[in-house]
């Protein structure tokens, strides 16, 4: 067979160095030594600093006991006992002189901002210790270094590292259990696959070691209840896309746009389980108890809902069916339509001056008529967003006007929100319904009453 690592050269071989208990030295006393410092103090390295000016906060922090600050210029005799060597001043000549004596003694030397005298570079990292990921360019873009850090930093979420420091507590009493490596790796796959993850994660090491012991042989399945905003895949939180990327199947209802649900998992199995206007309980029913068996049989299921799961979701209700059926499940918010739709269309739900409280209600018509407490509507300087309204508009509008708010209050209905294809008519109590039917928006469609609607026409025309 041929081996393929041949065939592409590197520029440099990436490698975790352990400092402990070596020494550094560092010339230079500015700011980017201090940089390099706080790195080097960060893996528990000794440190030589050699510079005639050092900063204060250099020699604050290299207080500790052993490491030496020397006030003068570099002398080639620094260079004895030392592990690795960091150049960080400006002057060209000095750098050229330190990276010179390093290769002559072999040892490897940094040279900031210079890659010809450097051999050793410093990568972009994304420290999660123990675990630790780290990005070069090779010098070729330092701005394309960090935005790969960034999307690094987003992928590998920050419980990553309590798994690991489990991963890495367990692993001597894994090698005497399972002492063939393949066997070793599967149980561990098998753990990773399971709720233990989780409990690891959340540093429930007790619960995590109690899946890491029947992943030998079982396999339980776990939901995760989780949040897909109003549409706009951006504004899926990380941790929905981290869930996305962990479920083998994914429940999704109408809500759900096709451009957050082409970030779910290529490989992942998508089942739709919509109802279209309103639903009935048994199709409730019905997904609730398809969540318990899925998770029964061993899978990770992602339900994705619409905005966020416990705000006119039903999300409370599909969990009662988990805890009775005691499957783990977790759930993770997600942006509401309210908020979305307010954002996108300009309107702030508060405001110092104009609206001191925001209240989400449904609009939902049952036999003709929307039942909600009116007269709480009726003064001022409140907002209020009805979901699920768009049926019963007239009536929601005539019922307030009614009970007292002034006909000429603001309204803006936006539909699809937050989608390039959003839409947004406004007018008044008085206005809207009207506006909005010869309007012919399509669903969903979000209703914001208040002052702060106004405030629309102003953030246009900036
Ligand atoms: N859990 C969801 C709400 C579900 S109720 C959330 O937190 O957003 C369904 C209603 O949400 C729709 O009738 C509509 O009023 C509103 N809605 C959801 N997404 C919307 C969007 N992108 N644009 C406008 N309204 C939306």
């Amino acid at each position: 067979m041929v081996s393929r690592s041949s065939s592409r050269s590197m520029d440099y071989l990436p490698l975790f160095f352990d400092l402990k208990q070596r020494r550094c030295l560092v010339v230079g006393g500015g700011e980017i030594a201090y940089r390099k410092v706080d790195l080097l103090l960060r893996a528990g390295a000794t440190i030589t600093l050699v510079a005639p000016n050092i900063i204060d906060k250099l020699t604050d922090a290299l207080t500790a006991e052993g490491h030496l600050c020397l006030r003068r210029e570099f002398e080639d005799a620094d260079l004895d006992g030392i592990s690795l060597v960091i150049s960080a001043t400006n002057i060209k000549a000095v750098n050229r002189r330190v990276a010179e004596q390093a290769k002559e003694k072999n040892i490897p030397v940094n040279v900031v901002d210079d890659l010809q005298l450097t051999d050793v570079v410093f990568p972009a990292i994304v420290d999660r210790s123990p675990i630790i990921a780290a990005v070069s360019t090779g010098g070729a873009s330092p701005v394309l270094t960090r935005k790969i850090r960034t999307l690094l930093e987003s992928l590998i979420p920050e419980s990553f590292s309590s798994l690991a420091q489990f991963l890495g507590r367990e692993r001597p009493e894994l090698k005497e259990k399972y002492p063939d490596a393949d066997h070793r790796r599967r149980v561990t796959e098998n753990f990773l696959d399971s709720p233990g993850a989780s409990h690891a994660e959340r540093r429930e090491f007790d619960a995590a070691k109690q899946y890491l012991n029947e992943s030998a042989t079982a396999q339980t399945g776990e939901v995760y209840i989780v949040g897909a905003g109003p549409g706009d895949p951006d504004l899926l939180t990380l941790k929905a896309l981290q869930m996305l990327q962990k479920a083998d199947i994914v429940l999704y209802d109408n809500l759900v746009s096709d451009a957050v649900l082409d970030r779910a998992r290529r490989d992942a199995e998508k089942s739709y389980v919509g109802k279209k206007g309103g639903g009935d309980s048994t199709s409730q029913e019905s997904i609730n108890a398809k969540l318990v068996r899925l998770a029964q049989e061993g899978h990770r299921v992602c339900r994705l809902k619409g905005g966020d799961p416990f705000i006119f979701g039903r999300g409370g209700e599909e969990i009662e069916d988990l805890i009775d059926a005691g499957i783990p499940f977790e759930v993770v918010p997600g942006i509401t339509a309210a908020s979305g739709c307010a954002a996108y269309a300009g309107i702030p739900l508060t405001h110092r001056d104009y609206s001191q409280s925001v209240r989400f209600v449904t609009g939902h018509p049952r036999d003709g008529e929307v039942e909600l407490a009116w007269q709480e509507f009726a003064h001022k300087n409140q907002t209020i967003v009805f979901y699920m309204g768009l049926g019963g508009l007239k009536k929601i509008c005539a019922r307030l006007i009614e009970h007292g708010r002034s006909a000429d209050t603001p309204v803006a209905v936006i539909a699809k929100g937050t989608m390039p294809d959003q839409a947004v008519v406004t007018g008044s109590l008085a206005t809207i319904w009207e506006l909005t039917e010869s309007a012919g928006l399509s669903r969903p469609t979000l209703i914001i009453v208040g002052e702060v609607v106004a405030f629309r026409e102003r953030w246009k025309t900036v």
